[in-house]
């Protein structure tokens, strides 16, 4: 327990209640038919949960990302996965900072109702990768319109939104000043799109994580659906994405809460050679390491959370949080899973599952070399290397 829990302790409370509802075996089933987990998100939608962000005056709780992160944190610390909603909480920074007073007023009230979902991102592209600012959608201004043409990859929960964030090139990369301009993020009515200019395609993947390609063949969006100044989404854009790492790096730390608690209890339980196993140094000390390095990462998560929250500059704490929380939740499961021994490959212990669900974080939504490169220079102020 870190002091984080007194000061946030009833925030917590009313999170874990409502996950008590929703046990691990509740997401081991879900698992096993690689389903959504509907009921789960239904209880978290109308107990206000995914309304954290969404300030008082449109009927959201007007909370920060720190309780957001607090939220997401506990899901995947009660042995669930955050990971089918979490776009909403990030999503809703962008809206809220870049949107205009119109596109609050239109969306922002339904979404906290729960009659509207804005769950989906879509920037990575099969060609650019993490290569950001090459990616090759366009979105055309024709009259009131823009018309997009491209290909998105590793879409999540597009079968779970209404709403997408879109960033495409307005101006193409050789006339823009600078490669980061000339995009532009858009609000996608998904319940328009699909089937009518835009093609969904699941990609069955190591997670049960909802994820597409995204075929756009002259897609119509309203130039209203415009969020912000054209050209400037990538900045807009990055702001998102500090959230992101904010918010992911705090379901690291629930996740690495989880395997540190579950191989403790284990490992005091197993006996074997006549002693428990957690007697033996082997075992106590990459379990110990682990918890010490999740403890750390904690820290960092806060400090990103806060700095984003008071709207100073952060993306060095939340890349920096997300780096710390992904590997030390990383380590977690690999102690978690070495200890429990054959037990750790069955499915009804959910090691299986959890190792596999904060694997992914080591890659997505950004990769640790691109974190190590990031700080390599924006902040030792080393040759930028990509
Ligand atoms: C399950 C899942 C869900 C996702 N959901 C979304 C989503 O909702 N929206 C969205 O827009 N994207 C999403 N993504 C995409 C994700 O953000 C990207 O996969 C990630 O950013 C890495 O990009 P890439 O896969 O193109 O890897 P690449 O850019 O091809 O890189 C591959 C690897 O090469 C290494 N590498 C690349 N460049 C460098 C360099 N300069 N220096 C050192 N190493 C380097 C890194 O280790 C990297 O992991 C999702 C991905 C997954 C797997």
């Amino acid at each position: 327990m870190t002091r984080e829990d007194d000061r946030h302790g009833e925030l917590r409370k009313g999170v874990r209640d409502l996950c008590a509802a929703f046990p691990p075996e509740y997401f081991r089933e879900v698992d096993a038919r690689r389903g959504y987990p509907d009921a789960f998100v239904d209880a978290l939608t109308k107990a206000g949960w995914l309304a954290a962000l969404i300030p008082a005056e449109y009927g959201g709780s007007g909370l920060g990302v720190t309780e957001a992160s607090i939220i997401m944190e506990e899901i995947n610390r009660a042995g669930g996965n955050a990971g089918a909603c979490h776009g909403q909480m990030y999503n809703m920074g962008t809206l809220l900072r870049h949107g205009s007073a119109e596109q609050k007023a239109r969306y922002l009230p339904a979404i906290a109702r729960g009659e509207l979902r804005l769950q989906s991102m879509g920037v990575t592209e099969p060609t650019a990768g993490t290569d950001t600012t090459a990616i090759r959608t366009t979105a055309q201004r024709r009259g009131d319109r823009y018309v997009v043409n491209g290909q998105k990859v590793w879409i999540s929960r597009v079968q779970h939104s209404d709403l997408m964030i879109l960033l495409a090139r307005t101006t193409p990369a050789g006339e823009a000043r600078k490669r980061s301009e000339g995009l532009s993020i858009f609000l996608v009515d998904l319940r328009e799109a699909i089937g009518h200019g835009m093609e969904v395609r699941p990609i069955a993947n190591m997670v049960n994580h909802e994820t597409n390609e995204l075929f756009f063949d002259g897609l119509e969006i309203p130039a209203e659906n415009l969020i912000g100044e054209e050209g400037r989404g990538f900045r807009y854009i990055l702001d998102g994405l500090n959230a992101e790492r904010a918010i992911i790096a705090a379901e690291c730390i629930g996740d690495g809460y989880w395997f540190i608690d579950k191989v403790t209890r284990y490992a005091r339980e197993r006996v074997v050679f006549g002693r428990p196993i957690g007697q033996n140094q082997g075992v106590q000390f990459p379990i110990a390491e682990a918890h010490i390095e999740l403890e750390a990462a904690n820290l960092m998560r806060f400090e990103a959370c806060r700095r984003f929250d008071a709207g100073e500059p952060c993306g060095a704490q939340a890349n920096m949080a997300k780096y710390l929380a992904a590997k030390a939740s990383w380590e977690a499961a690999n102690a978690c899973l070495q200890f429990h021994g054959g037990f750790g490959f069955a499915a009804d212990y959910d090691v299986e599952r959890k190792f596999r669900e904060t694997r992914l974080y080591q890659v997505a939504p950004i990769s640790t070399n691109l974190i190590l490169a990031y700080v390599a220079e924006h902040v030792l102020g080393l040759p930028r290397s990509y």
